[in-house]
């Protein structure tokens, strides 16, 4: 492969994207995949320009703390179904601005830790439930993210990642002017299908997604028997 090709197969069930762009924005081209719906980026920045963009950018995280009270009763609501399923107290929250998620999981009696999914691969300690937000839809490399999931998990462990949902009703019929389609911070709109598949190369079964009008997905899953 030479640097100028740029890989086109889908992030999340590797078919052949190549024929269908859907959109172009700020220099990137959006490619949804007929197979499994999710909708991919190319070209994909390199891990400088990306931490270049990022180191240029001055976050505003005011509307995080503004929101802060109803996003913590939101985990709240969303960690407690998971409890249901799994009683055990260890919680790993992956994401970025999701400290609410640390909060919520604290005040439901959990023991929280909190990563970023940059540091997913130094992290050992295993956990009960993963809850992972504001961070699939941003990685560069999703396969490398998700292949570490499998170990960090105890075997009746529960995983819950929310993210944008790139084939949902709700997305304006010209996707750039999709509000969430921002290149570089999203690259990765994956389809509830799509999630299902890439969940399944690593050795996780989806049990159920969330019903939502809005264009987030919401996919509880857990572990197979074993490692694929
Ligand atoms: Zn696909």
């Amino acid at each position: 492969m030479t640097e100028e090709q740029i890989k086109s197969n889908c992030i999340a069930c590797d078919s052949d994207i190549s024929e269908f762009e859907l959109a172009s924005k700020s220099g990137f081209q959006f490619f949804a995949c007929i197979e499994c719906g999710t909708v991919n980026t190319l070209p994909l920045p390199k891990a400088q320009e990306l931490k270049e963009f990022y180191d240029g950018l001055e976050f505003d995280t005011s509307a995080y703390n503004l929101a802060e009270d109803k996003n913590i009763k939101k985990a709240t609501k969303t960690i407690k179904k998971l409890i249901e399923l799994n009683s055990g107290k260890d919680f790993l929250n992956i994401g970025m601005h999701t400290g609410y998620n640390e909060k919520a999981a604290k005040s439901l009696g959990l023991n929280p830790k909190s990563i970023h999914p940059d540091d997913i691969g130094k992290h050992k300690d295993k956990a009960d439930i993963i809850f992972i937000e504001n961070c699939i839809e941003r990685l560069l490399e999703p396969d490398k993210f998700f292949s570490k999931l499998y170990d960090l998990l105890n075997d009746k462990g529960i995983i819950y990642i929310k993210s944008l949902d790139g084939n949902h009703f709700m997305i304006p019929s010209k996707f750039e002017k999709w509000k969430y389609a921002i290149p570089p911070i999203n690259l990765n709109y994956f389809s509830k299908e799509g999630l299902e598949v890439v969940l399944n190369k690593y050795g996780l079964k989806t049990l159920k997604s969330d019903f939502n009008l809005k264009p987030i997905l919401g996919v509880t899953a857990k572990k197979l028997a074993k490692k694929k």
